[in-house]
């Protein structure tokens, strides 16, 4: 009986042929067929390195129809890779079905790693990354978007999202609706391209950034925004009497939001974090 092939998974460049790695070179000019996404934009790629091995296409809408014919290939013996546009297979793309479907069949699968762009985003973004959740691409609709943001208002690691430009104003957006205009946040735009761009700055200076040059709304970005704070969040018995309410959204209209909330501290004796995310809120509120 023939041996089992393997399922390479092999990551190449998210923006920089030079950061194609010489083992996924050699693993893509070995292996009998690459399963590709876009068989066109990586026909360039395999191109550019010399690579001939035979190219297949497998996207989301055909997943799981090749799948038969991808198995019997690996049952006889044959060793194939899969890849995707750019970076990692499976980070944001296809391939889901395939592996575990293979898993199943007790197919061997291994990585070949490289290039992806949470990770590279991560690793300069200054923020902690002991812990973190990736949450690829939020909802397309406004209001889809909010509630599913709205169930990570409180998560405490760094959140990381992937967005596409004609929808990225819009997701800062409600980005500062949900997490507030001063939670922290780094935009990554273009990582390994010509115009990488990295500004770490609040949710509400990011906005700025993006609706005053409207370039910076062009190519392949990154979202990366603070967990909240590890002190308790405010919970709605938390909530400020309607009262102080009433006097911070007075004095928000006549001052800033430090002196705003450092009178309405003094004038009610509550608690200043209380009264601080309040005066966020009624903030961002009063943009809307
Ligand atoms: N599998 C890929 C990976 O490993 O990162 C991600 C594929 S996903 C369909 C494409 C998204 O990844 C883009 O919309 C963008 O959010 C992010 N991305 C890909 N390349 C990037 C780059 N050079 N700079 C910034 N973000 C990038």
């Amino acid at each position: 009986m023939n041996q089992t092939g393997t399922l390479f998974i092999v990551a190449t460049p998210i923006g920089n042929y030079a950061d194609m790695s010489p083992r996924a070179i050699d693993t893509l000019k070995q292996v009998d067929v690459i399963l590709a996404e876009d068989t066109r934009h990586s026909g360039r790629l395999l191109q550019h390195f010399g690579i001939k091995s035979k190219l297949l296409a497998l996207h989301e809408h055909n997943e799981k129809q090749i799948f038969p014919k991808i198995l019997i290939r690996l049952q006889q013996g044959q060793n194939l890779a899969l890849i995707s546009d750019a970076g990692t297979p499976l980070i944001s793309d296809p391939g889901f079905y395939l592996t575990r479907a293979l898993h199943r069949e007790g197919i061997r699968i291994s990585p070949v790693p490289g290039p992806c762009a949470l990770i590279a985003a991560l690793s300069a973004a200054g923020m902690p990354t002991d812990r973190f959740c990736f949450e690829g691409f939020v909802p397309a609709k406004s209001s889809a978007r909010k509630k599913y943001l709205s169930g990570m208002k409180n998560e405490s690691r760094t959140l990381v999202f992937y967005e596409s430009p004609h929808r990225i104003e819009a997701s800062i957006t409600d980005m500062i609706h949900v997490f507030g205009a001063e939670r922290q946040a780094v935009f990554i735009r273009e990582i390994s391209k010509t115009f990488e761009t990295i500004k770490s700055a609040t949710l509400a200076q990011v906005q700025q950034l993006i609706t005053t040059d409207n370039y910076q709304q062009k190519g392949e970005m990154v979202i990366i925004v603070a967990g909240a704070d590890k002190a308790p969040e405010l919970t709605t018995n938390q909530q400020l009497p309607a009262e102080a309410q009433q006097i911070l959204r007075v004095l928000l209209a006549e001052l800033g939001l430090k002196q705003a909330v450092a009178l309405t501290v003094k004038i009610t004796g509550l608690k200043r974090r209380l009264i601080y995310q309040t005066a966020l809120q009624l903030q961002s509120d009063e943009r809307e």
